[in-house]
């Protein structure tokens, strides 16, 4: 499938567009060289010497292979103040793309069972965030992102953390990691816990196994919001299901292409899913591990899956919606930014 170049005022709304973003992991967007700078600050090892040496282990032929390098780097991660640095950059980042809010997931287990302070790890990023909240008026929140292979008992005390740092901008629990040999079913009871305690709930599905994955996560998690959850295409009662339950899918095309969780971007079935009437939001996943940014997203569905001015303005307001932010401020930003964005529609005449 070929990208077609963009007419020039569809680019610009793209460029210039408000945006929220509702799924991307912290680990995953540390550019190269504040990489090498945490670690040679820390003294960390890691398998690059330079900037083109690290944007070589970002060449992924498997989910598996991103999973190892994933967790590789995260392990140069140590001190609060590193968790900061990275956030800081990111929010930046993240502003850069006209995104007014995110929400943003940390990997608990990649940290804790260094015997990291997961308290100072929250701490660290929120305050990044707060920082670039301050010079770029872009607001985050964080969730925390389990890696399912490593088991439900190791889980609990990590949820606590959680669930204590509500207060720090923490407003969601979720699952990730290795989808085909840990399905969801062995989480229900944290995922009861969680949402009791007050966070919300989403887990990642759909992406690497078929249906069966996402019935397990919106049944028997009760997750408001999915990961990926492409593979929901190859079942049309589970589509039904989805619909009428209102789950939201995080979708991240770029992601499905370097990790092969899709075959080819012609096998994409995000505009499949789009049309079948799911709500579809989309999102980078791990922006800089997959070399692409939001603005980029949001230009590949343009150019290669035909959406248009309305269609994307349609995502860019069901991810405000789908967001986590308590009601008020949730209908704040949609109608900030579907005024902001009629206005611009208008002034570039699309
Ligand atoms: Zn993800």
């Amino acid at each position: 499938m070929k990208t077609q170049t963009l007419p020039e005022a569809l680019d610009e709304f793209i460029t210039r567009m408000p945006k929220v973003e509702t799924h991307l992991h912290l680990e995953g967007s540390i550019q190269p060289a504040t990489l090498l700078e945490i670690a040679r600050r820390n003294q960390v090892e890691i398998p690059a010497r330079d900037v083109a040496g690290v944007e070589q282990l970002f060449k992924y032929q498997s989910f598996h292979e991103f999973l190892t390098v994933f967790m590789a780097l995260a392990r140069v991660l140590v001190r609060g103040e590193d968790f900061e640095q990275i956030a800081y950059e990111l929010g930046h980042h993240l502003a850069d793309q006209q995104v007014r809010y995110a929400e943003v997931m940390i990997s608990p287990r990649q940290h804790s069972y260094r015997g990291i302070d997961l308290n100072e790890v929250v701490q660290g990023a929120a305050a990044g965030f707060a920082k670039a909240q301050r010079e770029r008026g872009i607001g985050v929140n964080l969730a925390f992102d389990y890696g399912r292979q490593f088991g439900t008992e190791e889980a609990w005390p990590l949820l606590e953390c959680a669930i204590g740092n509500q207060h720090n901008t923490l407003v969601a629990w979720s699952i990730g990691g290795d989808e085909r040999h840990f399905p969801p079913e062995p989480f229900a009871e944290l995922f009861a816990a969680a949402k009791q305690a007050g966070l919300h709930v989403m887990a990642h599905a759909g992406e690497v196994v078929g249906p069966a994955s996402v019935w397990g996560a919106v049944d028997v998690l009760g997750a408001e919001r999915i990961g990926h959850g492409v593979r929901s295409v190859d079942d049309p009662a589970l589509l039904t299901h989805l619909r009428e339950r209102g789950v939201v899918l995080d979708v991240c095309p770029t992601s499905n292409l370097r990790t092969g969780a899709v075959a080819s971007l012609a096998a994409h079935p995000f505009r499949r899913l789009f049309n079948a009437g799911l709500t579809l939001t989309v999102n980078t996943d791990d922006p800089v591990f997959f070399a692409t940014t939001l603005n980029d997203e949001y230009r590949l569905l343009a150019g290669s899956f035909g959406f248009t001015a309305e269609e994307l303005t349609t995502l860019a307001l069901n991810a405000a919606h789908a967001s986590f932010l308590p009601d008020e401020q949730r209908a704040m930003l949609s109608g900030q930014m579907q005024s902001d964005i009629a206005a611009l529609r208008a002034e570039l005449d699309l």
